[in-house]
């Protein structure tokens, strides 16, 4: 049975940080059998665009400091590394890594955010949809990933956890490409596991500290959940994650692809719980959900509905609002073209747009509301739904 460790931390202070992840790591059995000195070690945080820590976007910089300090004195060579969901160069990940305090950490313990743009091709001929990958060389090439991901909601897979958290080893706008191909969740998440039984991560070590409820992975608020979650399972971490913050695992589309795989059992009785108990941990009331799943699962009209005929009317689509500055961010990442900019406002074309939600993942301005049709704000209102529009 496969160990989820969870232990308790309130906030960012160093010394409660670095004793929680050295709990969780000890917990878990410690890293010497993970990983072996001499080894590079890529740390996989969750940078999924420029944001400062605590606007709860990115794994907080002093979970990747406790968790390099810990691989330097394994003997080891870690490197912090990711692909945000914008261009693939090293002017866009110098900015990444300044605004995310990763910057700091790597001066400080005096190791290297990757600045190596090459990728590499991997072959997968024994996965169920990817049968081979052009990744990261760094994370390719790298002896170990351990990955970092952070507790949050996610408007397309519902969670942001562990398996999602890899998808950042796909250079830049490569992962548009996905998006245009994999346009349902179910297909996304075939490849998300795939991906993950690629990498492998030796360990996952999840940033639960402050967590992203609501529209989520980047929009979302954030909200205090005081905890770090840690496994040799990427699939049981989500599991726990999923259960502790009100979740069903099997409403997650990577968990319920991965169950069907027989990869894991999607269930928390077969996972062996230490650290604090769960119940003292789990939230509640538990994360509000994404517009888009409430409106995909409510218990509504609408919810009916979505389920026999998703579509145009039970889904929302995203339309920018005041706030946007034409930054053309959304333009670029929209793997469909569906985007332009109209009289200084970025216009989505809804018969062209596949409802990915890329655009308001990576909007820095948090410029871009996600809206129901008109008949699905109709049916919310008829059922005292509350799906219509949300902006964050
Ligand atoms: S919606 Fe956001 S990302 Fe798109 S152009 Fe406006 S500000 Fe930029
Ligand atoms: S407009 Fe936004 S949600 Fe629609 S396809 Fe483009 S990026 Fe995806």
């Amino acid at each position: 049975m496969t160990a989820v460790y969870i232990a308790r931390c309130a906030d960012y202070d160093r010394d409660s940080l670095q004793a929680a992840v050295q709990e969780t790591v000890d917990g878990l059995g410690g890293l010497a059998g993970l990983i072996r000195p001499g080894w590079r070690v890529l740390l996989k945080p969750n940078l999924l665009r420029p944001a400062a820590p605590e606007q709860g976007v990115s794994t907080h910089p002093e979970l990747v400091r406790a968790v390099a300090q810990l691989v330097l004195d394994a003997g080891a060579t870690p490197v912090i590394a990711d692909s945000p969901g914008g261009p693939h160069n090293r002017a866009y990940l110098a900015v990444l890594y300044r605004q995310s305090g990763m910057h700091e950490v790597a001066r400080e313990l005096g190791i290297d955010c990757n600045d190596d743009m090459r990728t590499t091709s991997v072959s997968n001929l024994d996965g169920d949809l990817l049968k081979g990958v052009e990744m990261l060389a760094v994370a390719a090439e790298a002896d170990a990933i351990i990955n970092l991901p952070k507790l949050k909601t996610h408007s397309f897979t519902l969670l942001s956890g562990a398996v999602k958290n890899l998808f950042g080893v796909i250079p830049g706008m490569g992962k548009t490409a996905y998006h245009a191909k994999l346009q349902t969740a179910h297909e996304f998440s075939r490849m998300l596991v795939d991906l993950a039984l690629v990498c492998k991560p030796v360990i996952t070590i999840m940033d639960g500290v402050l967590g992203m409820e609501g529209n989520g992975p980047s929009a979302g608020d954030v909200r205090r959940v005081g905890v770090i979650l840690g496994s040799t399972d990427d699939l049981a971490l989500d599991v726990v994650a999923a259960a502790l913050v009100g979740m069903d695992p099997q409403q997650v589309p990577p968990l319920a692809v991965a169950t069907a795989r027989g990869l894991t059992t999607g269930r928390l009785e077969d996972v062996e719980l230490r650290g604090l108990p769960l119940e003292q941990a789990r939230l509640d009331p538990p994360f509000r959900l994404p517009t888009a799943a409430t409106a995909r699962r409510g218990p509504s009209i609408l919810g009916a509905i979505s389920r026999v005929w998703p579509g145009q009317v039970t889904k929302p689509y995203p339309v920018a609002n005041a706030d946007c500055t034409a930054c053309r961010t959304c333009v670029r990442a929209c793997p469909v073209k569906a985007i332009t900019i109209e009289n200084g406002r970025a216009r989505m074309a809804t018969n062209l747009c596949i409802q990915c939600y890329c655009c308001h993942e990576l909007c820095p301005y948090h410029a871009i509301d996600l809206q129901l049709h008109w008949l699905g704000r109709l049916l919310t209102r008829s059922t005292g739904g509350n799906h219509g529009q949300s902006r964050h």
